[in-house]
């Protein structure tokens, strides 16, 4: 079968470029872009793109669709999930295979290619959770990298579950200089923070914003310096990843000025919710409970300023929702129970065009942290995160003018809440295409699960 598609008329944004173009698809590809009306292309398909923004789909690099986590799973399966991400003009996700102590990487990768395939409505990859650190481990690491998984996560925070002492990170930091691997880092001082969870809970502060309280901006920023000083040492890159605090993000740039290849994320949460929504009255507060925290509002501008001078490079959502009813709840009388994460797939991309239109960044900053540079740093580019022939026509029709108002009434995300509830954005998607496959038409879901198949990765691109 071979199909052809025409968008007309659209402006056409990527990472690098603003033009007015035509673009060509053939098959699931990209074929060719020419100026306006110049081409007479026969079609099978023509889209017209007038007034809109023709960008490349979303790639969300950060998503824990169905975690299991705190005696309970994220509410999203790949299905519910990669199916609000298409509406939110998401294309590809990079979800986490997560490994328990005591089984091996392969193990934990299987299981997730289980959950995932035949199942998701875009295309998925995944890094993989390195949770038990051992000699098996270590060359499985290899492997992995052979199969395009190319990346590993770590954990300073969480104790006892996926937690990963300095030696056990020098190892896995010391395999991935040598493989070429990418190590993700949750950077907090878990540690400390179970201190501080004791002593809050036997005060007596039982509510959802002292999860805020506890994990303390200064316990992000000490182990983002440790994780940068140990990447260092092995003569390895690092991804630190949500990134939420101003102490952390100082502790980025300084060794980025160094030279080092240290990176950076943060997600949607930090740079739109703060400890104010912590503070919610009741129990409302649980619904924003996530690691690491949102923080004071003040810590809001130098995540900006971070992404606009490029030592924040990726805008993610971590991903990972728990309903209110009988998941948050979990937390009640005791904030440490609450599970933690917000969702958020459907969002990015929309509140991140918001932050083009309050003048945060520009329009191809906006496609860069969240099409291309996620693509780059995790082994995608040019296949995903641009537009340009030979690409996969993963592309989106973005209508820059409507107005829409968040809410969990129309979101698509399977969770009973939104963390934006209310919020009024510029900015919506209109139409999705899947290589070359509509997946949202007009508005219109037109996609199936089982489109969308596991992609291999190559290594970071960043790295020379
Ligand atoms: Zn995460």
């Amino acid at each position: 079968m071979s199909s052809r598609t025409v968008i007309r008329g659209g402006l056409v944004i990527t990472a690098s470029d603003e033009i007015h173009a035509d673009v060509l698809i053939e098959d699931t590809r990209i074929a060719a872009l020419a100026s306006p009306g110049s081409q007479n292309w026969s079609a099978d398909r023509t889209i017209d793109a007038t007034g809109r923004y023709v960008i490349p789909g979303g790639v969300d690099a950060h998503t824990h669709m169905e975690l299991p986590f705190g005696g309970t799973h994220a509410s999203d399966t790949f299905e519910t999930g990669t199916r609000a991400a298409a509406w939110g003009g998401t294309t590809t996700i990079v979800d986490f295979a997560v490994q328990s102590v005591g089984t091996t990487l392969r193990e934990g990768l299987d299981a997730w290619h289980a959950k995932a395939e035949g199942n998701c409505a875009i295309d998925y990859a995944f890094h993989m959770i390195v949770s038990d650190v051992n000699e098996e481990t270590l060359k499985e690491m290899d492997l992995l990298i052979e199969e395009g998984v190319t990346s590993f996560k770590q954990f300073m925070a969480y104790p006892g579950v996926f937690y990963s002492d300095d030696g056990q990170i020098l190892r896995a930091m010391q395999r991935a200089a040598g493989n070429g691997g990418l190590i993700m880092m949750h950077a907090e001082n878990g540690i400390a923070i179970d201190v501080l969870v004791e002593q809050a809970l036997a005060r007596g502060e039982t509510d959802p914003r002292h999860h805020g309280e506890v994990r303390k901006a200064l316990l992000e920023a000490e182990a983002t310096h440790r994780a940068i000083r140990l990447a260092q040492v092995a003569g390895a890159p690092l991804y630190v990843v949500h990134v939420s605090a101003a102490e952390a993000v100082a502790e980025l740039a300084r060794a980025r000025d160094d030279g080092l290849n240290v990176f950076g994320e943060t997600c949607p949460q930090y740079l739109f919710l703060s400890t104010d929504n912590l503070a919610e009255p009741g129990f409302e507060g649980a619904k924003y409970v996530c690691s690491t925290p949102l923080r004071p509002r003040e810590h809001q501008a130098r995540l900006w300023q971070g992404l606009r001078t490029n030592d924040l490079q990726v805008v993610s959502t971590d991903h990972c929702p728990f309903c209110f009813t009988g998941q948050k709840e979990l937390g009640r009388g005791d904030f440490s129970k609450i599970p933690n994460g917000l969702p958020g797939v459907e969002n990015r991309m929309d509140l991140l065009h918001q932050a083009v239109v309050d003048g945060h960044i520009s329009r191809r900053r906006w496609i860069e942290i969240a099409c291309a540079a996620p693509a780059r740093m995790f082994g995608l580019y040019p296949k995903k995160g641009t537009i340009t022939p030979g690409a996969d026509a993963d592309v989106v029709i973005y209508d820059p003018h409507a107005e829409q108002v968040m809410s969990a009434a129309t979101h698509h995300m399977n969770v009973d809440y939104s963390a934006y509830e209310g919020k009024r954005v510029t900015g919506r998607v209109e139409t999705v295409l899947s290589r070359g496959e509509p997946v949202i038409d007009q508005r219109e879901y037109t996609g199936r699960a089982g489109h969308g198949v596991f992609t291999p990765r190559s290594t970071c691109q960043y790295l020379n």
